[in-house]
């Protein structure tokens, strides 16, 4: 806190003047958010909407959503997630007021809310009225050897279009209740996790607007939202010009187009995996910094095509490489929009932005 005062606070003047990329922050919650806007990211480039489920209050329902075996459990389980759903994105609005906010749709590899323990199993088994043989089974049919190639993103939305409705109801009704009481008309980005073909982002967004629409109808009420996607499978940045035609802006989530385009485990890479890269490949492991040989022309063959489709199109990057201050400069070279960063590096990335921009 000190260090915000005197000559800090008049050098990062400066580095605001200068800088042509916008930062934003990462945060899922609404301290986070709070901490970002101290430290002046300029919006929300990233809520991962997946963080809010795993609160102890909300994860029984989850289980339930995803383990369901009528629609009628399923509906009944959303039911009961929606409004807490709604107050998470309500408190968040509270910090973020106008300033944009990009909340990504449910991205959990589908293993994390599958419970794994005789005891939970038992418990929800009861809670569903189900016979533990029958939730297991459910369980087996869900089971996964590579989760993290498997049932998540938006191939998660599409299986279980209730979840996404019930996310977007929460994030729509929210800010037009927020609108009434304070008069402040927020900035929702809703986006779509790791799609790899346009017609998975046209179906999804088919329900995002259905579902905004009734929302609209029901409160007699509008609000300017944008419906955009990650380009985070190497698919997807290779095919981005079929995909910006249906799309408002790109985030980049370069963690998963790292993993992807190596063919590296981001999950194992404190392990064999860095060590490896760091000795027979890269300089610096490319989770830390952006590969601008490999991974990095897969960012710019994504925004040529991008921009090619639609000149000016918004494109800013969600990965971890976003507070990163070498990143940071190859993403001024390509042309993002702005990066988004975990809160408390928002201050090097404001900083690095305007070295970019000198450069
Ligand atoms: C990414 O893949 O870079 C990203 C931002 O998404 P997540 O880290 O949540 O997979
Ligand atoms: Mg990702």
């Amino acid at each position: 806190k000190p260090a915000l005062g005197g000559k800090f606070t008049e050098l990062m003047g400066w580095v605001d003047e200068i800088k042509t990329m916008a930062v934003r922050a990462n945060a899922d919650t609404p301290e986070d958010a709070k901490q970002a806007l101290e430290f002046k990211a300029e919006g929300i480039g990233l809520i991962r909407t997946e963080h809010m489920f795993f609160k102890e209050d909300r994860i029984s329902s989850v289980r339930r959503v995803i383990l369901a075996g009528t629609v009628q459990e399923r509906a009944k389980a959303l039911g009961e997630l929606l409004p807490m759903q709604k107050d998470d994105f309500y408190q968040i609005y509270q910090v973020v007021e106008e300033r944009p906010v990009t909340i990504r749709l449910l991205d959990p590899p589908l293993h994390e809310f599958i419970p794994v323990k005789a005891e939970e199993i038992r418990q929800l088994a009861e809670t569903m009225s189900l016979s533990e043989e029958k939730l297991k089974d459910r369980i087996t049919e869900l089971n996964e050897v590579n989760p993290m190639l498997g049932h998540r993103g938006v191939r998660l939305g599409i299986t279980y279009p209730e979840i996404s409705r019930m996310q977007v109801r929460a994030i729509m009704e929210a800010a037009l209740e927020f609108k009434i009481i304070s008069k402040i008309e927020v900035q929702p980005e809703i986006m779509v996790p790791l799609i790899s073909d346009v017609k998975e982002l046209v179906y999804i967004k088919k329900e995002i607007e259905d579902e905004i629409k009734k929302v609209f109808i029901e409160k007699g009420q509008t609000l300017t939202y944008h419906i955009g996607t990650m380009i985070e499978v190497p698919r997807a940045a290779l095919t981005a010009d079929k995909i910006a035609k249906e799309a408002d802006f790109f985030s980049f989530g370069t963690n998963d187009l790292t993993q992807m385009g190596f063919g590296f485990s981001r999950d194992d890479s404190g392990s064999f995996i860095s060590e490896y890269i760091e000795k027979n490949i890269l300089e610096k492991g490319p989770f830390d910094t952006i590969d601008q040989e490999g991974i990095g022309q897969l960012v710019k063959i994504a925004i040529e095509k991008g921009r090619q489709a639609k000149p000016n199109f918004k494109i800013g990057i969600c990965g971890e490489h976003g507070g990163d201050p070498a990143s940071i400069e190859f993403f001024q070279q390509l042309g993002l929009n702005y990066v988004s960063c975990s809160p408390f590096r928002v201050p090097i990335a404001r900083l690095a932005a305007a070295q970019a921009a000198i450069k």
